[in-house]
């Protein structure tokens, strides 16, 4: 969400109507360089949440079906196309994908924002200009990455090189599907690893053009494979299958755990996890209460309508300035703009389903049926929308024993826990299981740095909302994630082996001289 969209004339949202009308939407997977159906025909309804209307259909991928991409995959790895390609080539492959993401970008931004209910704008960002960047920065790398020689004494020389892990599979989350691809896809196919993606079953459509762009690229048939289905039938067949290698994981702490099991029930594959949060927010009592402070605190609990890992939902404040800052922070989230997600001037769409809204209501009346203080009234014209459209919450008085305050909602909600020292501050923000994310403001650098370095989590952004950037590796501590780092140059660990390659040498004639 960003601060004070400008005025946009309608007519962009006619021109995304326009677009949307005219779209050609996957209703295949994509296997082997091809469309695929699902041997036994079965399929299901991808569904536009902001109007519950029936976009499509796809396949309901079974067994079969993931049988035969990861066979794809393995033969593509074994021939060596991309796997063992010269460098220079995959480079190419990889910065002619991004120019063709950037072509191709509205097109794919509405398509996304149709199937998510993520706004348009956000979608453009992401898809116009985040993605394709990903892709140009891991492809810019594969020409300027070495192994290294390690110290030995003139009887060895000893080479320590990186290889391709093999076949990989991307399980992928609904809330940022194209990005989550991106952050997955990039580095494993800059590795020469060959691919099967799962995304999520509510967010299918981008993904799967972005295997037919692969094509087009030059990247071999049988390197990007997409198979679509549910988790429980087709993302449970990608965990026990015996021939992928690795797993690369967005998504749950609850399925991420079902991940290891299935490694654990079959070939022992690597699995990288990326997962829930539940994020501080730190607001120290020497930082002044300045627009761009809760501009910031405000995106970060609603953006993506708090469907977002990272999301900052516990707000921490002293209690002394607790009610300036829930009056200002009310006042800002009353004014977020809610409605058509092809609408530029939307800053939150709907949740991504009924279910899922009524999973977040849930939780929404637990924090006042527990007691803490609603702050923020239900509005009247989102509750008339005809998709899963929710309004904006925000708590004072949060008790970091409230439900609220330990669950990841993943949905509109801010809560403010007031509290009397930054000792208290530091103690609450790492009382959770999770440690993904965390904010801290203040104008002191000693105590900026103080609190970086004890907060127990993947990324600490100070003065200022962020997730950094494509260079910052990205990832969980705890129940958030496993030592895999998406972005960066860490994310490349989740995709290679690291192999050692030992000459032992005779010492010439000379040597003896
Ligand atoms: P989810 O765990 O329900 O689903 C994620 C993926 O796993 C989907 O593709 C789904 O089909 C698949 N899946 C579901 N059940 C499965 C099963 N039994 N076996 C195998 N696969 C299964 O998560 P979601 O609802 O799509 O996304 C929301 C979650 O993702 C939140 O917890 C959020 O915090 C997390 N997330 C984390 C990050 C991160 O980088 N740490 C980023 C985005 C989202």
């Amino acid at each position: 969400m960003s601060v004070a969209l400008p005025p946009l004339a309608d007519t962009q949202l006619a021109d995304n109507q326009m677009i949307a009308r005219g779209l050609r939407l996957p209703d295949r997977a994509f296997i082997d360089g091809d469309w695929a159906a699902s041997t036994n025909g079965a399929v299901f309804e991808t569904i536009n949440p902001a109007t519950g209307a029936v976009l499509g259909t796809l396949p309901h991928c079974g067994p079969e079906d993931v049988d035969r991409a990861v066979a794809a995959a393995r033969r593509a790895f074994r021939a060596g196309t991309w796997s063992r390609a010269a460098p220079e080539a995959r480079k190419a492959a990889l910065l002619r994908l991004a120019a063709l993401i950037r072509r191709d970008g509205r097109d794919l931004a509405v398509m996304e924002s149709l199937e998510s209910g993520k706004p348009v704008t956000d979608c453009l960002k992401e898809i116009t200009v985040e993605v394709p960047d990903i892709f140009q920065w891991y492809g810019e790398l594969i020409d300027k990455s070495y192994g290294h020689v390690a110290p030995t004494d003139d009887s060895a020389c000893a080479l320590v090189v990186r290889e391709p892990i093999g076949v990989v599979a991307a399980v992928l989350p609904w809330n940022f599907p194209l990005l989550m691809a991106s952050w997955k896809l990039a580095p494993a196919l800059a590795s020469g690893c060959s691919m099967i993606v799962k995304p999520a079953e509510e967010t299918s459509l981008t993904t799967l053009r972005l295997a037919e762009l692969a094509i087009e690229a030059g990247i071999p048939a049988g390197v990007l494979n997409v198979v679509t289905g549910p988790g429980e039938t087709t993302g449970r067949l990608i965990g026990q299958h015996g021939d992928i290698d690795a797993v690369s994981f967005t998504g749950s702490t609850e399925v991420g755990r079902l991940f290891l099991q299935y490694a654990g029930s079959s070939n022992l594959k690597t699995v990288g996890l990326e997962m829930g949060g539940k994020s501080p927010f730190i607001v120290l009592d020497d930082a002044a209460l300045t627009p761009d402070l809760i501009d910031n605190a405000v995106m970060a609990a609603f953006w993506n309508g708090g469907q977002n890992c990272s999301a900052n939902m516990r707000q921490i404040v002293a209690r002394s300035r607790q009610e300036e800052y829930v009056d200002k922070i009310t006042r800002r989230a009353a004014a977020i703009v809610i409605g058509d997600p092809l609408d530029p001037r939307t800053e939150m769409g709907p949740m991504i389903s009924m279910q899922h809204r009524r999973r977040v209501q849930g939780l929404i009346d637990k924090g006042v049926s527990e007691g803490a203080r609603a702050m923020l009234a239900p509005r009247g014209e989102v509750a008339a929308l005809p998709g899963s459209f929710l309004s904006p919450a925000v708590f004072a008085d949060l008790d970091p024993m409230m439900t609220i305050a330990r669950d990841e909602i993943f949905g509109p909600v801010l809560g403010v826990l007031p509290v009397d020292s930054a000792a208290r501050a530091l103690e609450i923000a790492n009382g959770t299981d999770y440690g993904l994310h965390a904010t801290v403001y203040t104008r002191d650098i000693d105590r900026a740095l103080y609190f970086a370095r004890r907060l127990a989590c993947g990324t600490v952004s100070v003065n200022g909302f962020t997730e950094g950037d494509i260079k910052t590796p990205f990832g969980g501590y705890r129940k958030s994630g496993s030592l895999a780092r998406d972005k960066g140059l860490e994310a490349m660990s989740q995709y290679q082996q690291v192999k050692t390659i030992w000459l032992s040498l005779t010492l010439p004639a000379e040597a003896g001289a």
